[in-house]
């Protein structure tokens, strides 16, 4: 088994090699090609920008891998401002002795990912460092994406807007969770991790007027509303049964006292939008695998501005606060 040396890294031989073999075969662009300092873009209008490193532990789990998850984490952050995902840096910093195959896999997959928006990786890094100074594989993505649709924003948030989250939550920390605790295997729960583009995509072609948009990645669904409360001084009432969570998700969150509404996901968001919008939208999401599950869990009022109320089914009520602590480190 071939494994990766610190002569990858070198600059020299080694590294053109691994570029050349590995990198420019599976994400090949006229632009990434060029092999230029830095690449060269067009881009038109109003440009939306952000990054994300990724260090996730295990590197493979049910559902992805940290090379899929590197794609789809920063292509959604640019869907969930409304902007169409265009070009991706990837650093890689890699831990000497991990695995060719294994570097391949990631690689390939981050590809795959790619195809689910059209975006492209346009420029890269590679390091590696000696056995120990990192945990196998870190890998940074920064993105850009032209914004296609103007507003979306967490302050925007107002009274009567109902809120709708994609499908049901807590798969990713779930399947983390269970490949820590060597349950991975048996079970067919997976991470929800996915490409959210081609759902925002939709929403925009039919017009739906989004206020706010936000994936419900660390911290979960609860993490995403208390933020949302807080910057636009809202109150969110919630009906806990209309929260989609699988049934497998809510055993293991049983066994290790977490809540399925704290855990990390994917590839899954929330979205408000006005009332008249809301059934509209429901029926968008509902023809795409990923968002198939779509469901309205509750509506913005100003009983408590910047807190959460989450209504049980038995009629009683409590606020639903921002996840406290580190719950699982290493997630993304
Ligand atoms: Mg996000």
């Amino acid at each position: 088994m071939t494994q990766i040396q610190l002569s990858h890294g070198g600059g020299g031989e080694e590294t053109n090699s691994l570029i050349h073999d590995l990198f420019y075969r599976h994400f090949s662009n006229d632009i990434l090609l060029a092999a230029e300092d830095a690449a060269v873009l067009e881009v038109n209008g109003r440009i939306a920008f952000t990054t994300d490193s990724f260090t996730v532990n295990p590197i493979f789990f049910n559902g992805g891998n940290i090379g899929k998850l590197a794609v789809a984490g920063t292509v959604n952050d640019l869907a969930m401002m409304g902007a169409e995902p265009l070009y991706l840096s990837a650093s890689f910093i890699i831990e000497e002795g991990l695995l060719f195959d294994d570097l391949e896999r990631i690689v390939k997959a981050m590809a795959e990912e790619l195809e689910q928006s059209e975006a492209k990786i346009v420029c890269g890094d590679t390091k590696v460092v000696p056995r120990g100074a990192v945990d196998k594989l870190f890998i940074n993505t920064s993105g850009i994406g032209e914004i296609r649709k103007e507003g979306i924003s967490a302050h925007a948030l107002l009274e009567g807007h109902s809120i709708i989250v994609s499908g049901d939550v807590g798969r990713h920390g779930t399947a983390i969770l269970m490949e820590r605790e060597g349950l991975g295997i048996s079970g067919e729960l997976q991470s929800d991790c996915a490409t959210l583009w081609p759902a925002v995509q939709a929403l925009i072609d039919v017009d739906i007027s989004i206020s706010a948009m936000r994936d419900a990645t660390r911290g979960g669904l609860s993490a995403v509303l208390n933020e949302w409360a807080v910057q636009s001084s809202v109150c969110l009432e919630i009906e806990e049964k209309q929260i989609p969570v699988e049934d497998a998700v809510q055993g293991i969150c049983e066994l290790f006292g977490f809540e399925a509404l704290d855990l990390a996901n994917e590839g899954t968001f929330i979205l408000a939008v006005p009332p008249e919008d809301a059934p509209k939208a429901l029926e968008v999401l509902h023809r795409l695998d990923i968002t198939c599950h779509a469901a309205v869990i509750g509506e913005v009022s100003m009983k408590k501005p910047g807190k959460v109320i989450l209504h049980s089914a038995y009629g009683s009520s409590r606020y639903l606060d921002l996840p406290k602590g580190e719950l699982l480190p290493r997630i993304c």
